[in-house]
């Protein structure tokens, strides 16, 4: 068989045609003149601007999102000028106001000497891949905000409340400031449930949710499901005079409510039991302690015949 030989450089015509049929964007610029000597015809699809409006990098630094044009210009010259191929993600403004996300990926081209002769890259339309990671942050907030967040009543939950007392009880330590805490639990809620039904018995879990937030008045106070039909207040910078009186509100925001309770032997309308504790914790007092003796107060309560409030 006779050897053949087949030339395998494709001439410029075949590049061209490669590089303006794909989807990135092609261009070049002249690091001297700092003009574009070439952008691929795809940027009118993709931007709205015309391949020829491209005429310089002002062009470029213009057409972009205004939060973008500073870091993304002082980082793409800082890199060409150390001679550093790089790449930065921007919104790029569309003819039509609005932006698309985009990523261009650059490469600095040096003459013989060394010296930079030119900037070459590809832009990427990001658009797709940026919603998504959009989502999935925003979906991640989300979680964030749940695994905080009771369900049922959109109360703070459990885990919060951790943190809250921990937080408060350390700078009531540190600031020598009383903190208050009220355990609250609603009165024969079994019964309420077996009366009413468990779908009623959650709406009324809301109910409760909602007077309860109602009482507290100052941002720094907080309220949250301690778990099941228990809930849970604390007040920073707050005495037990302070205290008794939030406990109070609660109860008669609670009266106005007028849920009936047809079985709780304490009224006919939904109560609560609370237990009240304030304290100044020095280093030698032990929140788990602080914790226990509030919630005997409000055993102390049930025991006392329940719609009541026992404090020190
Ligand atoms: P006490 O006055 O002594 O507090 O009596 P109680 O019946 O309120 O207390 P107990 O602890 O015996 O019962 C609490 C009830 O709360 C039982 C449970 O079914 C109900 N419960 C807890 N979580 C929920 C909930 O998310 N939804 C509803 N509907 N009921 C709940
Ligand atoms: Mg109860
Ligand atoms: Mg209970």
């Amino acid at each position: 068989m006779p050897e053949q030989s087949i030339e395998m450089t494709p001439d410029s015509s075949v590049y061209k045609a490669l590089l303006e049929s794909t989807k990135a964007i092609p261009w070049k610029i002249n690091w001297q003149t700092m003009a574009f000597e070439y952008i691929g015809p795809q940027i009118e699809a993709l931007l709205g601007w015309p391949q020829g409006s491209w005429k310089s990098v002002e062009d470029w630094a213009t057409r972009m999102h205004p939060e973008d044009q500073e870091w993304v210009v002082n980082f793409c010259v800082k890199q060409s000028e150390c001679g550093v191929d790089h790449e930065a993600d921007y919104r790029a403004l569309h003819r039509d106001g609005h932006y698309v996300w985009i990523r261009d990926v650059v490469h600095v081209v040096r003459d013989d000497s060394g010296e930079v002769e030119a900037l070459i890259g590809f832009m990427f339309d990001i658009s797709e891949r940026k919603k998504t990671e959009e989502k999935l942050i925003a979906l991640q907030k989300k979680l964030e905000e749940y695994s905080f967040k009771d369900g049922l009543t959109g109360l703070s939950n459990r885990r919060m409340f951790d943190t809250v007392i921990e937080d408060t009880w350390l700078s009531a330590q540190r600031n020598r400031q009383p903190l208050s805490l009220i355990l609250l639990d609603i009165d024969h809620f079994k019964q309420y449930n077996d009366l009413y039904g468990h779908i009623q018995g959650d709406e009324c879990l809301r109910r409760v949710s909602s007077v309860l937030a109602k009482a507290i008045k100052r941002p720094k106070d907080f309220v949250g499901r301690f778990g099941g039909e228990e809930f849970v207040i604390v007040l920073p910078e707050s005495d037990a005079d302070a205290a008794v009186r939030v406990a109070e509100r609660c109860i008669s925001e609670l009266l106005r409510e007028q849920i009936p309770h047809a079985d709780n032997s304490a009224s006919q309308l939904v109560t609560l039991s609370m237990g009240i504790g304030t304290i100044i914790p020095s280093q030698n007092d032990s929140l788990t302690e602080f914790l226990a003796t509030v919630d005997g107060r409000l055993y102390e309560a049930k025991d006392a015949g329940r719609n009541r409030i026992v404090a020190a």
